[in-house]
């Protein structure tokens, strides 16, 4: 509890105190043999406003600054006017006046409202303590000395200590130690990981056993840590349909509920229905009943749980409107690599034409692929035993969905696929092996291929079971990799669907054919290297946040941090659940005002119930909507 909600807590207490030794005073009959029976009406008048006043004088500034702001109608009015009406109805002092309902009534909107600010300050903080990831400092060694800097001042490519029980503050690579990392709060995994001189990090993560000197590779900006805080941070303002709803409909429901309370409190007695006082005691109860906080404040709550819980799961989700979406999704579509397969290729076999020399060959497709980031890239690098001299290279360009093309020693070099190599004219023979190809030409003239394959994901095959099993319609795969090994790995892991050698605008079309069609919702997943417009055009894009690039966790609408496939079931989970909660709220919160409004209406029921119609029901549809940060 903050000081504010300790100084109400202490407010409400000491008004109750005092709220129950005058209701013991008053129904014992002490007030009535005192002052006689109207004095005592008098008396309970001035006693009940004492712990109405304690407890209630900043609800009533509120609804008076509002209304000299000329916007009336928030929750704060609907409960001055209901309880300054309860204590007018002293002008009726022979009808069983109702001060201490007015009292009770404002205690309990209180009680209330201090629930529903610690409920909401508990899940913010939730979210704030599993994203209380941003480091306040880094170590940077200076002349043999460790000195503790901003981690935005440190510039790319220093060197950072982390000490062991610290949060590695920048994104980087051990140049020296080894360690275990906690990884749980980026990921949910509780597996540590090992670490060790050449491991890239990520900051966020904890450093638990050794000291490890890092070289940065990011600027903290740019870092993994300030890439999440931004994405939690932003979440809150992309709204639900279903949460806009809500605000819409309380805009229009309080007015509308305070002139038919108004209309119930004059018309009947006017028309000779019965007793002004009685009348106008329904119109009070009306009132308070009607008062839309269960909704205002559950709604978003659930919406904010929902992403907490995720997000403990190493699930980021951008924003309520992804997290409905993705409650309605039946089609999920996939790109291959780097997705559903680990982008970690391995070469399985070089194959030079007659006379050319295997180092030769793949000395020109690493020297090639060095500027590129696309998994294959990176893979043929490391595949090459000796350092790129980048030097050598010039005039790089990729072309996505084909390969690279690049100046080699003044030699003009292409690597790439079959379409890469017939766009350029270039024969080439077709190979037996299953696998990824990258064909070679240099200066016009075929030198051979490599061959590489990629390892499908551990839980890939789990994945989608998951989401068949949690009622996805369809899970289809689409690649720009050979139909061969894509065929391949679609029947191994039980995918509906293949579309294979798509380039990135023929999955935008494909995307945009398979949308034409669904009758729920498409999410597309991809690693993002060449598909962030899928990303954008899908109902819900999901992006890898380990390995995916850096325009990929821009494009998505939810972001994997360890990279499972197996998540996207979870997140949908996740979603249904926390719209499970929503609809429950709203349809309770709705249904047992009604009832009561009725029930006001024809006079059974009281203000007593009316207060149960309000704090009550807002306080259970508050404690049901934190349900939704406890995740599976
Ligand atoms: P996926 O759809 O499986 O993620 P991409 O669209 O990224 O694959 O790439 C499709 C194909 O384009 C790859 O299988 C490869 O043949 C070729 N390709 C793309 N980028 C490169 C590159 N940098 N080097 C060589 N080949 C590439
Ligand atoms: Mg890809």
């Amino acid at each position: 509890m903050n000081k504010k909600q300790k100084k109400l807590l202490k407010r409400i207490l000491m008004a109750l105190a005092i709220f129950f030794a005058i209701l013991l005073i008053d129904e014992t009959g002490l007030l009535v043999s005192a002052f006689g029976s109207t004095g005592a009406v008098y008396a309970s008048f001035a006693l009940y406003l004492i712990p109405y006043l304690i407890a209630g004088h900043d609800v009533l500034r509120k609804a008076w600054h509002n209304i000299r702001r000329g916007d009336a109608f928030d929750e704060s009015f609907l409960m001055t006017v209901a309880t300054l009406g309860a204590f007018a109805m002293v002008l009726f002092p022979s009808a069983d006046p109702h001060m201490a309902e007015g009292a009770a009534v404002m205690l309990f909107y209180q009680v209330g409202e201090l629930f529903q600010s610690y409920a909401v300050g508990k899940s913010r903080k939730s979210i704030a303590a599993l994203m209380d990831i941003a480091p306040d400092y880094a170590h940077i060694e200076r002349d043999g000395e460790l000195v503790d800097v901003d981690p935005a001042e440190v510039p790319v490519n220093d060197i950072i200590v982390v000490k062991p029980g610290e949060r590695v503050p920048i994104d980087g690579i051990v140049i020296e130690g080894a360690s275990q990392l906690d990884t749980s709060a980026l990921t949910g995994e509780s597996v540590p990981r090992s670490v060790e001189e050449g491991s890239e990090v990520i900051s966020g993560c904890v450093n638990m056993t050794g000291v490890l000197h890092v070289r940065t590779t990011k600027p903290f900006g740019q870092s993994t840590v300030s890439r999440i805080l931004e994405l939690v941070e932003n979440a809150s303002e992309k709204k639900a349909r279903t949460e806009n709803f809500i605000t819409r409909f309380a805009r229009v429901y309080t007015p509308a509920v305070t002139i038919s309370a108004a209309m119930l409190a004059i018309i009947p007695p006017l028309a000779g229905l019965g007793a002004w006082d009685e009348w106008i005691l329904r119109g009070l109860t009306f009132l308070v009943v009607s008062c839309p906080c269960a909704l205002v404040i559950s709604v978003p709550l659930s919406f904010f749980g929902g992403i907490g819980g995720a997000s403990r799961l190493g699930i980021l989700i951008k924003g309520s409107n992804y997290l409905e979406a993705l409650s309605k999704v039946d089609t999920v579509v996939f790109d291959k690599t780097g997705t559903l397969t680990n982008g970690t290729f391995e070469v399985v076999a070089v194959h030079p034409e007659a006379g050319v020399d295997a180092d030769r060959l793949l000395f020109l497709a690493a020297h090639a692929e060095s500027l590129s980031n696309h998994p294959i890239a990176r893979s043929v690098v490391n595949a090459y035993d000796n350092e790129v001299d980048q030097q050598l290279v010039a005039n790089a360009q990729e072309q996505s969905g084909h390969g690279v093309i690049a100046t080699i020693e003044g030699r003009k070099v292409l690597v790439g696929n079959d379409k890469l190599m017939a766009e350029h004219g270039i024969e080439h023979p077709s190979c037996k092996l299953t696998g990824t190809m990258l064909h070679v030409a240099c200066d016009g003239a075929y030198l051979g291929h490599i061959v590489i394959s990629d390892t499908i994901k551990e839980d890939a095959a789990q994945a989608i079971r998951d989401l068949h099993a949690s009622g996805v319609k369809r899970c289809i795969m689409l690649t720009g990799d050979r139909a061969d090994v894509a065929n391949d790995v679609a029947q191994r892991l039980g995918i509906d669907e293949v579309h294979a050698q798509l380039l990135p605008q023929d999955k935008v079309s494909k995307v945009e054919e398979l949308l034409a069609n669904a009758q729920g919702n498409l999410a597309f997943v991809g690693d993002g290297i060449n598909d962030a417009p899928v990303l954008t055009r899908a109902d819900v894009g999901i992006a890898m946040g380990a390995m995916g690039s850096d325009a990929a966790i821009e494009a998505a609408d939810i972001v994997l941090m360890d990279d499972k496939p197996s998540n996207i079931a979870r997140a949908i989970r996740v979603s249904r659940k926390t719209m499970r909660i929503v609809w429950q709220n709203i349809v309770f919160a709705i249904g047992v005002k009604l009832l009561i409004l009725v029930l006001a209406a024809v006079g059974i029921a009281g203000m007593w119930l009316a207060v149960f119609g309000d704090v009550g029901v807002a306080i259970i549809a508050i404690l049901n909507a934190m349900r939704a940060m406890r995740m599976a």
